[in-house]
């Protein structure tokens, strides 16, 4: 079944936009016919659970960190990730970039958006991002490559809509101030039940774990 979804999926995407396999939870079997089926991007939720995966996968992949990554996390995820789409602070922003300068790597990164305003979530306000950005975009061994967003859980996606266009908004706004260092080419936006709803608001990169794995148990 993995392989079929794989397949049907990265049939129904429009060129240009991005796959990512959300694969928390999943086992390293599961993770391998992903791959086999021609997933080329793995997302991880938890360090310590992608050291098993990548010990066999390695670099055939790139691996996204998608999940809420903690400091004392971020020493063993610079080794393994490609990119971390969750940066909401300068704190976590400045520790990446010092992990990284110890190991001669260049981190690409996405914001994390708190679109939803939602006050338990992780996420920097959209009111607040381009500050952060400005504040972090110095940083040596950083690359500021766009933005990422979950959205407020809604009962009916079709509620997500205007999140994603807010964020989206955002994404282009701050592409068009041109700042150094900043690259704004990725907007990371939806999953299994919101990616085609994303996708009309602008999202190049969906994170799909369900559609691809099944449901978690
Ligand atoms: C789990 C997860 C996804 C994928 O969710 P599905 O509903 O299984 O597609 C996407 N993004 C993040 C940050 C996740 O944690």
């Amino acid at each position: 079944m993995i392989r079929e979804n794989v397949i049907q999926l990265l049939s129904e995407l429009p060129p240009g936009v991005e796959l990512v396999a959300a694969a928390k939870t999943r086992t390293l079997s599961e993770i391998l016919e992903a791959v086999d089926a021609g997933i080329q991007i793995i997302g991880e939720n938890y360090v310590q659970e992608t050291e098993i995966a990548y010990a066999t996968i390695g670099n055939k992949v790139r691996w996204h960190y998608i999940g809420h990554l903690q400091r004392n996390k971020v020493k063993k995820a610079v080794n393994i990730f490609d990119m971390i789409e969750t940066v909401d602070t300068t704190k976590i922003a400045h520790e990446i970039d010092k992990q990284c300068s110890r190991i001669g790597k260049k981190m690409s990164v996405l914001i994390e958006i708190n679109s939803g305003r939602e006050e338990q979530k992780s996420g920097v306000l959209p009111e607040d991002a381009e500050d952060l950005i400005k504040d972090i975009s110095s940083l040596g061994n950083i690359k500021i490559e766009g933005l990422m967003t979950m959205g407020p859980y809604c009962y009916n996606t079709e509620d997500l809509r205007p999140y994603f266009a807010e964020t989206r908004i955002l994404f282009e706004t701050i592409r068009r101030m041109c700042l150094s260092n900043i690259d704004m080419k990725y907007l990371s936006m939806g999953m299994t039940n919101s990616y085609r709803i994303a996708i009309e608001e602008g999202a190049n990169t969906v994170r799909i774990g369900s559609k691809i794995f099944g449901d978690r148990v």
